[in-house]
């Protein structure tokens, strides 16, 4: 049984309560290791070690400097992909193959926002007055919070934390209770990079560890992903101390194939949509619509590749979907599908607990397809997170693009056409932060995104994931001598 401490301004630190809590293994149900089960207590001497490098050394660096040490950073998490990823197939049950893949990728968005670090630049603006200088400053805006999910635990943490670090703040990370280890690597490498003391701090913890973090007079910002309800709740908690919070929450994304498209391509790309990743994306492409022209020849295609989809151990290469991450996903997933089926929907295929020889107590879901569910249905409106595509039927464009703006939801969506028109109307007129054409779940490090409506606010990635960390400063100075009227504004 491994325990790990929370890490604090370079320290391994036990909590001060001494609580702790349990991680399991979903695809053995075994307890592997334990976590600090943080208090305010501890989460309020990680946000004090983030202020005190904030003042201090991290504050005191050159941003081509701190730029450097995020790329070295990089380096240090790319030797070591293979190790964290096989710590996070350990606790969500994610394929290894693609655990592995965002450990490696994360280095390019170190050195993006590395390289962003000092090109970060103010402006001078033209008076009338020409006597008066007038610039601006962006600065940092302190210590920045950062609560991750499970489902991508260090491609997530890093996506957001390399924009605040590059923009000259300093972190507390509140990793998921369901996969609290990579980031105790995360940091280490780190501090191996070169990174001073207290400019990253780790403390886990359930959502309490969070609420403490988010209510902490010495947390400037929030940076959280993880479901509509907890972006919500941090929305207003953040809100009523006036500190920001950028949200990347979830989705009930469309993808929508036209007659006219690439079928094997689009076979492809829904299925990528929901099954990779057992479905647990916040992209996930959880409803599938489909031209009537061609419903019958997709609903054929996507149940034939679902049936042959190999369930099985994730760190195994063949293996092409592993199990769900908790226990609680599990139950949700079933509970889903049974109240489509109440609501109206039939099924195609899945909708049962899958049982593998060797993996008994393992979390296993199959693949699973609904179709005809009513338009106002559960599972046509909410996220299931799980293995699971509801297919639905449209006549024409004008009814795709209302169907598909029919959530509250706004994450992305996908367009399969060969119609170069019908293409990018649809991407203006899709509500969306993400709009893919002819591809699906394609995401990187210079390239915003986002959600609109209840998917979120503010952007990670690109140029604008910058500015979510900065605010600006106006600085005045009179160059002349000329004595002001004092009751008089200048403008
Ligand atoms: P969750 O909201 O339950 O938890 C996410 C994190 O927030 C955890 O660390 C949790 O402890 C903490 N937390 C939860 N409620 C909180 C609160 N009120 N105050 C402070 N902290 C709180 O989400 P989850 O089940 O871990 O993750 C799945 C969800 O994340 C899905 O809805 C998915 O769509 C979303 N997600 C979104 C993105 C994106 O970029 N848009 C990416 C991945 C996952």
């Amino acid at each position: 049984m491994q325990v790990f401490d929370n890490y604090i301004a370079g320290e391994r630190v036990a909590p001060a309560d001494g609580k702790r809590f349990a991680s399991i293994n979903p695809t053995t149900g075994k307890v592997w290791g334990e976590f600090a089960e943080s208090s305010r207590a501890d989460v309020d001497r990680a946000v004090h070690a983030a202020q005190a490098a904030f003042a201090g050394p991290w504050g005191k660096l050159s941003p081509t400097r701190r730029g450097r040490l995020l790329m070295a950073w990089g380096d240090r998490i790319a030797e070591n992909a293979e190790a964290i990823a096989a710590m996070e197939t350990q606790q969500n049950g994610k394929l290894i193959a693609e655990m592995r893949a965002q450990a490696r990728v994360v280095k390019d968005f170190l050195y993006y926002f590395g390289g962003l670090a000092d090109k970060v630049e103010g402006r001078v603006i033209p008076l009338d007055r020409q006597s008066v200088l007038n610039y601006t400053l962006r600065e940092p805006l302190g210590v920045v919070g950062v609560i991750v999910p499970w489902n991508s635990p260090t491609f997530l943490t890093i996506m957001n934390v390399s924009p605040a670090l590059a923009a000259g703040n300093t972190i507390v990370i509140k990793p998921s209770e369901v996969t609290s280890a990579s980031a105790f690597e995360l940091a280490r490498l780190a501090e191996e990079a070169g990174v001073p003391p207290g400019v990253i701090n780790v403390v886990t913890g359930a959502r309490a560890a969070g609420e403490a973090l988010v209510e902490h007079e010495g947390v400037a910002k929030i940076s959280f992903t993880g479901s509509e309800a907890g972006g919500k709740a941090i929305a207003a908690k953040a809100g009523a101390r006036l500190a920001g919070c950028t949200l990347e929450l979830g989705g009930k994304s469309p993808n929508i194939v036209f007659g006219d498209a690439n079928l094997d391509q689009a076979e492809a790309g829904v299925l990528a949509g929901i099954f990779a990743a057992a479905g647990q994306t916040c992209v996930a492409g959880s409803r599938a619509l489909v031209h009537e022209s061609v419903y019958d020849e997709m609903q054929r295609r996507l149940v034939a590749r679902a049936n042959r989809i190999q369930l099985g151990d994730p760190l195994l290469a063949q293996t092409q979907m592993g199990p769900v991450a908790t226990q609680a996903q599990l139950a949700k997933d079933e509970q889903m599908v049974q109240r489509a089926l109440s609501e109206g929907a039939e099924l195609l295929c899945g909708g049962e607990r899958a049982k593998l020889a060797g993996f008994e107590d393992g979390l296993f879901y199959k693949p699973t397809i609904l179709h005809r569910a009513p338009a106002d249905s559960h599972i046509m409106r909410e996220e299931v997170f799980g293995p699971v595509l509801a297919l639905t039927p449209f006549r024409d464009e004008e009814e795709a693009i209302r169907i598909a703006n029919s959530t509250r939801f706004g994450l992305a969506a996908g367009v399969w056409t060969r119609d170069v028109k019908r293409a990018h109307t649809l991407a203006r007129r899709l509500q969306a932060g993400t709009v893919w054409i002819n591809t699906y779940r394609a995401l990187t490090f210079n390239s915003p995104f986002g959600g609109y409506k209840m998917s979120g606010l503010g952007r990670a990635n690109g140029m604008e994931a910058i500015d979510q960390y900065l605010q600006t400063k106006s600085v005045w100075c009179e160059l002349g001598d000329e004595v002001q009227d004092p009751f008089v504004l200048r403008t």
